[in-house]
C-alpha cells in the first residue's frame, strides 16, 4: 500500500462535495484542494489568475484545463509532506484527469479512490437557488448560471466517472439524505483504506 492516500470527491454542483470534505478532511487528515475555492481566493486578492479564470466562472462555464490544471500543479509541488489530498471540484474534464494522473506520477503516488455523490438534477436546483440566499457567489444568484454549470456538468464532467470506473476506482454513494447520514456511507467506504477500521 501506498503510503498517500488521495481521493477524488466527484459530483455535480449542489451536490455536497464542500460539506462532506470537512468531515473527510478532519477524520483522515489530508490536504483540501478544491479548486472552486483556490479560484475565489484569486479573484478575491485581484490576481492575473483570477481576472481569468472570473470570465468563465461568472457565466457557469469551465476555466479552460491549461488554467486549472497549472493551479493544482502549483499546490501539489508546494505542499511536500502530506497524509494524501483530497480533491474537490477537480478534476473536471478527461484532459484534467489524465494531467492530475501524470502529476501523480511524478511524484510516485495515485489515486486511491473516487468517491461520487450522486444526486437528481431537480434536487441540485432546489440546492442551488436555496444557496444562492446565503453564498454570495455571483454563479449561484441566477437560473440561467445553475443550469449552464449543470450543462457543463453532464458534457464535460461526467465522463471524468467512466475514467477513474475504468481503472476501478469509482465509488457511488447517494447524495440525498442527511449529511452525518452520507458521511457515515463515505467513511465506510474510506475507513478500510486508512486502516480506521
Ligand atoms: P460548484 O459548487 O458548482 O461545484 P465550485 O466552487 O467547485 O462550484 O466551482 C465554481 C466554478 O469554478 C465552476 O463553475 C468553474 O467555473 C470553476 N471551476 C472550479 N473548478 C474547476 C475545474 N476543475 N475546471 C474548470 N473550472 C473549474
Amino acid at each position: 500500500m501506498q503510503k498517500q492516500l488521495n481521493i477524488v470527491l466527484f459530483g455535480p454542483p449542489g451536490a455536497g462535495k464542500g460539506t462532506q470534505s470537512e468531515g473527510i478532511i478532519n477524520r483522515y487528515h489530508l490536504t483540501h484542494i478544491s479548486t472552486g475555492d483556490l479560484f475565489r481566493k484569486h479573484l478575491g486578492e485581484g490576481t492575473a489568475l483570477g481576472q481569468e479564470a472570473q470570465k468563465y466562472m461568472d457565466h457557469g462555464k469551465l476555466v479552460p484545463d491549461k488554467i486549472v490544471i497549472g493551479m493544482v500543479e502549483e499546490k501539489i509541488s508546494t505542499t511536500p509532506d502530506t497524509n494524501g489530498f483530497i480533491f474537490d471540484g477537480f478534476p473536471r474534464t478527461v484532459h484534467q484527469a489524465k494531467a492530475l494522473d501524470q502529476l501523480l506520477e511524478s511524484i510516485k503516488v495515485s489515486i486511491t479512490v473516487m468517491i461520487s455523490l450522486e444526486v437528481p438534477e431537480e434536487e441540485l436546483k432546489t440546492r442551488l437557488r436555496l444557496r444562492a440566499k446565503t453564498s454570495g457567489r455571483t454563479d449561484d444568484q441566477d437560473d440561467g448560471k445553475i443550469l449552464t454549470r449543470i450543462n457543463e456538468y453532464r458534457e464535460k464532467t461526467l465522463p471524468v466517472a467512466s475514467y477513474y470506473d475504468q481503472q476501478d476506482k469509482l465509488v457511488g454513494i447517494n447524495g440525498v439524505g442527511s449529511i452525518d447520514k452520507i458521511f457515515d456511507m463515505v467513511c465506510e467506504v474510506l475507513d478500510p483504506k486508512f486502516e480506521l477500521t
